[in-house]
């Protein structure tokens, strides 16, 4: 390979310390305020949470299970969901009953694969979607297939969210998956509005209840 002349050599070190130094003056960006990500709650209290995403599948059992048990749980469902009429008719009795309304961005958007601009846009619009129906502050922001990263979290905080809801548990009908053992005190459930939603309300119920356990309102235990 070809020896480069020292001059020039000099000349790409200072092109690198421009470059660095430009690099350099953008990193207070990384110093804005980000919010915490939250996968279990640490408490000792026997409880749980219930989170339900989505949204487009409305399952009437599964709604009138919890209208008629009283169960808390958030709603994590997209801001365009809110919009339609009918969902919104149908989502309403839960918000009224009680419901945590969390932000699930407004298109279901991979908050990790879109742009800056894209990512603020979604999360913003979502919050201001739940909080029009829901008449509460919106602050809880669960990313959509839980893409998340540094850049995210500060998106999300300049939209006014306070903290990023993952979860510990996930469940599909019957199906509970954990990361190992029962359910526990301070587990965050994942569920999605599914045809098999009202199956897997009732399995939680019932495996809560042999357990000693009841399902909590998480916005009582994120303050
Ligand atoms: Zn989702």
């Amino acid at each position: 390979m070809r020896e480069l002349p020292l001059v020039h050599v000099k000349f790409v070190a200072t092109l690198l310390s421009i470059s660095l130094a430009s690099v350099m003056s953008v990193t207070p960006a990384l110093a804005e305020p980000l919010i915490p990500v939250t996968y279990s709650v640490k408490t000792n209290d026997p409880v749980i949470f219930i989170t339900i995403d989505d949204g487009f599948i409305m399952n009437t059992q599964a709604r009138d299970l919890i209208l008629s048990e009283g169960i808390p749980v958030t709603l994590f469902l997209k801001g365009n969901i809110w919009k339609q009429p009918r969902h919104r008719e149908f989502f309403t009795p839960l918000v009224e009953a009680g419901a945590t309304v969390g932000n699930h961005t407004e298109n279901h958007a991979v908050l990790t694969k879109v742009s800056a601009s894209r990512a603020k846009t979604e999360i913003c619009t979502g919050r201001d979607s739940a909080e029009a129906v829901s008449g509460q502050a919106v602050t809880l922001l669960r990313p959509p297939g839980g893409a998340q990263n540094r850049s995210t979290q500060i998106i999300a905080a300049s939209c006014g969210q306070t903290r990023v809801v993952l979860w510990d548990v996930s469940v599909n009908g019957e199906k509970i998956a954990t990361y190992g053992g029962p359910l526990k005190a301070g587990d965050i459930i994942l569920m999605h509005w599914r045809k098999n939603l009202h199956l897997s309300l009732q399995k939680v119920l019932s495996e809560a209840k042999r357990l000693g356990l009841t399902p909590a309102n998480l916005s009582d235990y994120l303050q």
